[in-house]
């Protein structure tokens, strides 16, 4: 089994609009998507549970005769821990306590100071009431992906936290389960797609409103997602998974492959790029390629990705990869290179940034403590990492004395005027007149 992965270089004159091509993906909402989740939206907010009960019944095979029938009891995620084998049990904890412990950094405080009028002014930071969190389950199940989500929901203190999971045909991921457990998840229903994402943002007679929606899912999911949002916070409406490789050619050619692959046995549409100044190193990645692909349990979607999406660009050398790093704006980026400390100091766009060639995404994707929910096509340019700080929210402070108010009272009255707010200025004027 071999794969075709197109190869470019820098130097070709048509370099730049080749990239474009490659970055672009087909992102054209499925209209038969769109129709279906307005549908069902519409209906969830009409009929509740009972229309979340007929989707269930519908999408994922699994019949129930009352919405409360689909929660978990507390009792059976304790008890999905309590049976893990020890192997995994303390897997599932390494990763938690090293996820917790990286978030608890990113926690911030409320502030204040006092400036030269003697106001008082800041920023008072409060944790959202309630959070869903998507959990897919369709095809696949996502353990870590639990941990990632609700493990900083926790760290920033959200009230309650509510997971939606699709079970088809009622059969549980007990590793799922148990990792709601281990987060600290307070409810699990075993919902799943446009009508479990309508619930939590209008809430039923059984599933209570929450105030933002975080976690990835398929396209039903996503749009149903975008279309909440404004009623609900969301974390992001993700594209598919990309990693980019800065590689020097001193690293072994094996792991750049699989670390090639480990991206594209995602989805077909995941973006696995290499950059190396090296021609004769890609023709070893080339050959790693072909030699490791046949032994992958997902080759076919692999080799898809790759020969799709993927490529091989020869770069002048690491500072030219470094500007073509910075227009990509990759989710993922790999510095494995000998002197990948100094590479960081020139990226400005990425999602994560996995430094040396020790350092593998699949560490970070799991246990590293960073979060593994990042910004996708090309939106690391102007977004973050899931974080504490997506579960915060904050209100500004303003404490006006009365010495205050006279100083700067006329300039409101000034500003209020030149916008033809009478009410406005005659609120600021009372304060030093009277
Ligand atoms: P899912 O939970 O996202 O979707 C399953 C639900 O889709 C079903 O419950 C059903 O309600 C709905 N659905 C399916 N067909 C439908 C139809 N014809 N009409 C209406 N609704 C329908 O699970 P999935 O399908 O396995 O997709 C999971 C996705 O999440 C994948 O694309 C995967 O790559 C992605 N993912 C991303 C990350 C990340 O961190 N970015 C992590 C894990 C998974």
């Amino acid at each position: 089994m071999s794969v075709s992965i197109r190869r470019l270089t820098t130097s070709d004159p048509e370099f730049q609009a080749k990239l474009d091509r490659l970055l672009v993906f087909d992102d054209s909402t499925d209209e038969s998507v769109e129709r279906a989740v307005a549908e069902i939206i519409a209906d969830v907010r009409q009929r509740g549970d009972d229309a979340v009960l007929d989707c269930t019944r519908r999408f994922d095979q699994l019949a129930a005769a009352s919405m409360p029938a689909l929660e978990l009891p507390k009792a059976e995620l304790a008890q999905a821990f309590a049976a893990l084998d020890a192997e995994r049990r303390q897997a599932l904890e390494i990763a938690a306590a090293r996820i917790r412990s990286y978030h608890e950094h990113q926690k911030a405080d409320s502030w204040e100071y006092q400036d030269a009028e003697g106001m008082r002014l800041g920023q008072k930071v409060t944790p959202l009431d309630r959070v869903g969190l998507y959990v897919p389950g369709g095809k696949a199940s996502y353990p870590s992906s639990v941990l990632m989500n609700a493990i900083p929901a926790k760290v920033a203190g959200v009230g309650e936290l509510i997971m939606v999971v699709p079970t088809p045909r009622g059969e549980k991921n007990q590793l799922v389960l148990a990792a709601a457990h281990l987060a600290g998840v307070d409810r699990v229903f075993t919902i799943g797609g446009a009508q479990a994402v309508a619930a939590l943002a209008y809430g039923t007679e059984t599933i209570p409103q929450v105030d933002k929606i975080v976690g990835p899912g398929n396209a039903y999911v996503a749009c149903a997602k975008r279309r909440v949002f404004g009623v609900v916070g969301i974390d992001m409406v993700a594209g598919p998974s990309e990693v980019l490789v800065i590689a020097d050619g001193t690293t072994n050619p094996d792991w750049v492959a699989m670390d090639l692959f480990a991206q594209a046995e995602h989805d077909e549409m995941a973006q696995s790029i290499l950059l190396c100044p090296d021609a004769d190193f890609i023709d070893r990645v080339v050959q790693s390629i072909n030699r490791l692909l046949p032994a992958m349990s997902r080759r076919e979607t692999i080799a898809v990705s790759l020969s799709s999406r993927g490529a091989l660009i020869q770069v002048a050398d690491l500072d030219e990869a470094c500007a073509v790093a910075n227009r990509i704006a990759p989710e993922h980026l790999e510095l494995s290179v000998q002197e990948a400390r100094q590479l960081v100091e020139k990226i400005r766009h990425a999602g994560a940034i996995f430094i040396g060639p020790h350092t593998s995404e699949s560490i970070g994707d799991y246990c590293a403590g960073p979060d593994h929910v990042l910004p996708t096509s090309r939106s690391a340019r102007f977004s973050s990492p899931l974080g504490v700080y997506d579960f915060q929210k904050r209100s500004s402070l303003i404490e006006v004395p009365a010495a205050a108010a006279a100083k700067l009272g006329p300039v409101a009255s000034v500003l209020a005027r030149g916008e033809g707010l009478t009410a406005h200025a005659r609120a600021a004027e009372l304060r030093y007149e009277d």
